[in-house]
């Protein structure tokens, strides 16, 4: 790894000496949880035991419950508001939202005799407010420049709608997403299907944490509990499953529908797999247009592009480099793609 800054192959990405974001770096003192997805919690146990860990209110919420722990009573795990410089092993770190899902952050850190660093997270566009930063680790999920959405995240909510309104005729409909997206989904059909949605315990765990943060979210029935197990017998019923949820392994009844970033053409969210299989591209992710965006208001100079998640930080670099003039290289780690959340 550089010793500035870099994404090692686990996904840690160093900010400076002290501080790591998203993973465990032994020599670093303090780590930033940027938000709940998979891809970004490596080693959280370790940096629980040895690190002092900083993240959102939110973030901290939504670790309570989903892993129930002892994360309350620990005083080396702490929320922090956004926007207020948190001083931490002789640095200062600064958290401002992303809008990627409840509770995700984009972070700055401000060290004696260092130029000022910066990691963006994941994050949507637009935002309100993005860190000014000298150099910054930047995430590279839609990172080619092939990742043009021509279609905006209303229409593909109206498409998700329409889409979920028509299969309900001919069956159930059983819908797949990533936390936060999926909390999205919820809200859009709260009031615009009218049929019972069904969710695991865990799922209707986390949208009360929603809930706690303001989110107006509609309830959801337990699929565990008696009336779950009911509807389930039925025909009409949507179906969520969430990060951690099982997935359905055989559907002899009805649709599925995967909402993900993924899409096959520009011009359109939908895409079909089958006549009863889709995918929607409901989004909390920028695409190529909104990570060009991000940079210039962040105004750095110097631009690492995160080559552990999503596989574009090549293509990345190169374009900021001839886009913007930005000096851009790609994380140091060649090694291990993954699905970015
Ligand atoms: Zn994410
Ligand atoms: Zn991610």
């Amino acid at each position: 790894m550089n010793t500035l800054i870099d994404v090692s192959a686990s996904g840690a990405v160093r900010l400076g000496p002290s501080v790591v974001c998203d993973g465990f770096l032994r020599d670093a003192c303090v780590r930033v949880q940027t938000h709940v997805h998979t891809d970004h919690m490596d080693s959280f146990d370790s940096s629980k035991g040895f690190q002092e860990v900083l993240m959102s209110e939110a973030t901290h919420r939504l670790l309570v419950a989903e892993r129930n722990a002892d994360l309350p009573y620990r005083s080396n795990v702490r929320a922090v508001p956004h926007g207020v410089p948190q001083p931490a092993d002789g640095c200062s770190v600064t958290m401002l939202p992303t809008g990627h899902m409840l509770g995700s952050v984009q972070v700055a850190v401000d060290a004696p005799q260092l130029p000022r660093l910066g990691y963006s997270g994941d994050f949507s566009w637009p935002l309100e407010v993005v860190n000014e930063v000298d150099a910054l680790v930047l995430d590279a999920t839609y990172g080619s420049p092939h990742d043009v959405r021509e279609f905006t995240q209303e229409e593909c909510e109206m498409r998700f709608l329409e889409l979920v309104g028509g299969l309900l005729r001919s069956g159930p409909v059983h819908v797949m997403a990533h936390r936060g997206t999926l909390q999205r989904a919820i809200q859009l059909l709260n009031g615009n299907v009218d049929v019972p949605i069904v969710a695991s315990r865990r799922t209707s765990r986390e949208i009360q944490v929603y809930r706690q943060c303001g989110y107006a979210i509609g309830g959801v029935v337990e699929e565990e509990s008696g009336e779950g197990r009911f509807v389930l017998r039925g025909n009409r019923f949507v179906r969520l499953y969430g990060t951690g949820d099982r997935l359905p392994v055989d559907l002899n009844r009805g649709s599925s529908l995967k909402l993900s970033a993924f899409f096959s053409r520009g011009d359109d969210p939908v895409t079909e797999y089958s006549d009863r299989s889709f995918g929607v591209a409901l989004s909390n992710h920028a695409d190529f247009n909104g990570t060009l965006e991000f940079v210039k208001a962040s105004r750095a100079r110097y631009v690492v592009t995160d080559n552990t998640r999503g596989g574009k930080a090549v293509e990345l670099a190169m374009a900021l480099w001839q886009i913007l003039a930005v000096h851009a290289v790609p994380s140091s780690n060649f090694d291990g793609l993954h699905w970015g959340q």
